[in-house]
C-alpha cells in the first residue's frame, strides 16, 4: 500500500570476511552481519558455517550471489535494498568484488541510487604484497591470468614490462606453469615471493628469483592457495640499442645466432625471447639472420 512517500532507501554493504583464520574477522563485520535482512553469499552452506562460528544467526537472510547468477540475483538484492532493506554481501573468502562476485552488485546498486557501503577486511593479494619483501609503494593486482591464448601471452608481456609489483592469484594445479610462463616472459632472475596458505596453519613464504621457485614447485607438488608477487622490471631497464649492439658485436665475432642470443640474454640479464625479437628486426650487415 503506497502512502505516496517515496520508498524508504536501504542500502548494499560489502563485508570483508577472513582467508582463512576466522580471528581476522572484524567487529564491524560482525555487527553489520548481525544486522543485515539479507545476507548474499557464493556458497550459502559454507556462509552459514561462518555465521555459526561467530555466534550471528543465519535465519532465512542468506541469499545466494555467485559467480554464475550475479546478474540476476544483483538485480534482486538491489530490489530488496531499494525497499529498504539491508543487504550485506560476503564471499567464500576475503573481499567481494577482488576476483570474487560484488562488482556488478555495486554497478547495479549506484545505476538504481541505492547507497552502498563496505567493512574492510582481509584481502590475500594485499596481504602477499605487504610480506612479500618486494615493493610495495606501487604495485599492479593481476589477479588469475588468463588461461590460454593470445590473452595469456599479451598479459604476461605486460607484466614483464611493468616495473611496478605485480600480484597474482592462481590455483595449485596451475602453478606449475604461470611459474614456466613468467621465466620465460620475464628472464629466470627475475625476483619472486610465492606465499602460500596465507593466515593459516601451514602459512608458507619463498622468497627469491623465478628460477628457484620453479624448481621448489616442482620439488614441492602445489597444495592450497597461492599468490604469486612478481618483482617489477628493473627501472634502468636495458634498452633495445643496448640490446641490438651486444647481438650485433657477438655475430661479428663469428658466434652463431643461438649462442648468441643466449649469451646477451646472460650477460645484459634480458629475457632470451627479447634478444631474439631484436635479432629478428636487426638490419645487421651480412649475417645469418
Ligand atoms: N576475494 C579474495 C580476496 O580478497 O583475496 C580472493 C578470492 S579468489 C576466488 C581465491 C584466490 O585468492 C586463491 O586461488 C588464491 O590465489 C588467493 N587466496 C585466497 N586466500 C588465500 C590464502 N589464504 N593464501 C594464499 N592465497 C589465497
Amino acid at each position: 500500500m503506497s502512502d505516496g512517500q517515496p520508498p524508504e532507501t536501504g542500502r548494499v554493504i560489502l563485508v570483508g570476511t577472513p582467508i582463512g583464520n576466522l580471528g581476522d574477522i572484524s567487529l564491524r563485520a560482525v555487527e553489520e552481519l548481525r544486522r543485515a535482512d539479507v545476507v548474499c553469499c557464493e556458497d550459502t552452506r559454507r556462509t552459514r558455517g561462518l555465521l555459526s562460528a561467530l555466534g550471528v544467526p543465519a535465519g532465512s537472510r542468506l541469499m545466494a550471489l555467485h559467480a554464475h547468477n550475479e546478474a540476476g540475483a544483483a538485480e534482486v538484492a538491489v530490489r530488496r535494498a531499494a525497499a529498504g532493506a539491508t543487504v550485506a554481501v560476503v564471499t567464500d573468502a576475503g573481499m567481494p568484488g577482488i576476483s570474487d562476485p560484488g562488482e556488478r552488485l555495486v554497478a547495479a546498486a549506484i545505476a538504481a541510487g541505492v547507497p552502498v557501503d563496505v567493512v574492510p577486511g582481509p584481502a590475500a593479494a594485499v596481504a602477499a604484497v605487504v610480506i612479500s619483501g618486494l615493493p610495495a609503494q606501487r604495485w599492479c593486482f593481476e589477479g588469475f591470468l588468463p588461461r590460454s591464448g593470445r590473452a595469456r601471452a599479451q598479459r604476461l608481456a605486460a607484466i614483464a614490462g611493468d616495473e611496478r609489483t605485480t600480484v597474482l592469484y592462481e590455483a595449485p594445479h596451475r602453478v606449475l606453469r604461470t611459474l614456466e610462463d613468467l621465466v620465460e616472459a620475464c628472464g629466470a632472475q627475475r625476483p619472486v615471493t610465492c606465499a602460500r596458505e596465507l593466515t593459516k596453519l601451514h602459512q608458507e613464504l619463498w622468497r627469491g628469483e623465478l628460477a628457484g621457485a620453479l624448481r621448489w614447485v616442482e620439488e614441492h607438488p602445489p597444495r592450497g592457495e597461492w599468490v604469486v608477487v612478481v618483482g617489477g622490471a628493473p627501472a634502468a631497464a636495458v634498452g633495445e640499442d643496448a640490446v641490438g649492439e651486444a647481438l650485433g658485436a657477438a655475430l661479428d665475432a663469428g658466434v652463431d645466432r643461438r649462442s648468441a642470443v643466449a649469451e646477451v640474454a646472460r650477460s645484459l640479464d634480458v629475457p632470451k625471447r627479447r634478444v631474439y625479437e631484436a635479432a629478428l628486426t636487426m638490419t645487421w650487415p651480412p649475417r645469418d639472420l
